[in-house]
């Protein structure tokens, strides 16, 4: 149980309400900023402005997936009021107290660092990366049908990449009865495609490799779908980009080519921000009552 924990929750989504929903039944105080509009009410939680929130006793503060803008800007769909944290009020927090981020920058990172506190990029947990790559595995097929005219049965597919998200879209295009090849650059990764029953090939052949593919899915945050490559592809090629912005694809090349290329971010919280939310929240928990005993 979280009694006794106050916990800020600034801005976010569909999905901080799920993590609401979940500190609420634990017990916790928590403390909502930037969700005025936001009609449900959820026990133990207080709808409140920055200036409101006694900082000397906030236990942890949450931050939106996002972390915050470059300037300090805080997200939030529940509310037009600007939000931003500051150096200051984490100062005023108690020394224990723990920042919880789905991702940071420069700004955020300074901030803990100037105020002496610590914080948690939730993304780039393991757990939490491969619970994603669920809902992040269901929004590419999503996707695949929506901007292509054949089945994904039959299909000849690429996926780049086999990490956590590659790993998860891999065998679910091959379980749907697609013709998979994975690019990965580790023979230990060229061992495990074996073994899934896909077909492996080594990212410095991507250039041959995609020349007869029908749908491309990357999956590596860096400049990998070259000009060099995209000119050999099929022009009907769709290329699903899910790394993160801005992609591992040459979208302007690709757009001269006329090929359709699509940058897709953030898939959990589109297509399932309640799932998405659950997970974040099962994770959050049980860190807060990690911290909590001891
Ligand atoms: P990950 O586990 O780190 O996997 C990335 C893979 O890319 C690894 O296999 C890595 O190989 C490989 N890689 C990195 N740089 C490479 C290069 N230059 N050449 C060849 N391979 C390279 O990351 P992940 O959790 O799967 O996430 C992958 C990307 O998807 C990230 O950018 C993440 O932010 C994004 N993402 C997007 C969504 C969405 O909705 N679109 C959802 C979740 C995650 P090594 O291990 O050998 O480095």
């Amino acid at each position: 149980m979280l009694t006794d924990k106050h916990v800020a929750i600034i801005g976010g989504d569909a999905r901080q309400l799920e993590i609401i929903r979940k500190l609420s039944t634990l017990d916790a105080k928590i403390s909502m900023v930037g969700f005025d509009q936001l009609n449900d009410g959820f026990i133990g939680a207080s709808k409140q402005t920055m200036d409101d929130i006694d900082w000397s006793t906030v236990d942890a503060i949450l931050l939106p997936v996002s972390g915050m803008s470059t300037d300090g800007k805080i997200d939030t769909v529940f509310s037009n009021e600007e939000l931003e944290l500051k150096t200051e009020q984490l100062s005023k927090t108690p020394e224990h107290c723990v920042i919880y981020s789905g991702i940071s920058n420069e700004f955020l990172d300074d901030c803990v660092e100037k105020s002496n506190r610590s914080l948690v990029k939730l993304m780039e947990r393991d757990d939490i990366a491969i619970y994603n790559s669920i809902p992040t595995a269901e929004g590419t097929i999503m996707m695949a049908i929506q901007h292509t005219d054949i089945t994904i049965h039959r299909a000849k597919v690429a996926v780049l990449g086999l990490g956590r998200v590659g790993m998860s879209v891999a065998r679910t295009f091959s379980a749907l009865g697609a013709d998979v090849k994975v690019g990965a650059n580790e023979s230990y990764q060229l061992a495990r495609i074996t073994e899934m029953g896909l077909t492996p090939f080594h990212t410095s052949h991507i250039k041959e490799e995609l020349r007869d593919v029908d749908l491309c899915i990357n999956t590596i945050p860096a400049l990998i779908i070259t000009a060099n490559v995209l000119a050999e592809m099929p022009l009907h090629t769709l290329i699903i980009d899910l790394a993160s912005k801005p992609g591992g694809t040459d979208f302007r090349y690709a757009e001269k080519r006329g090929m359709k290329a699509l940058l897709a971010p953030g898939l959990p919280g589109i297509v399932a921000p309640k799932t998405a939310g659950q997970i974040l929240a099962d994770v959050l928990a049980e860190l807060l009552t990690n911290e909590a005993t001891n």
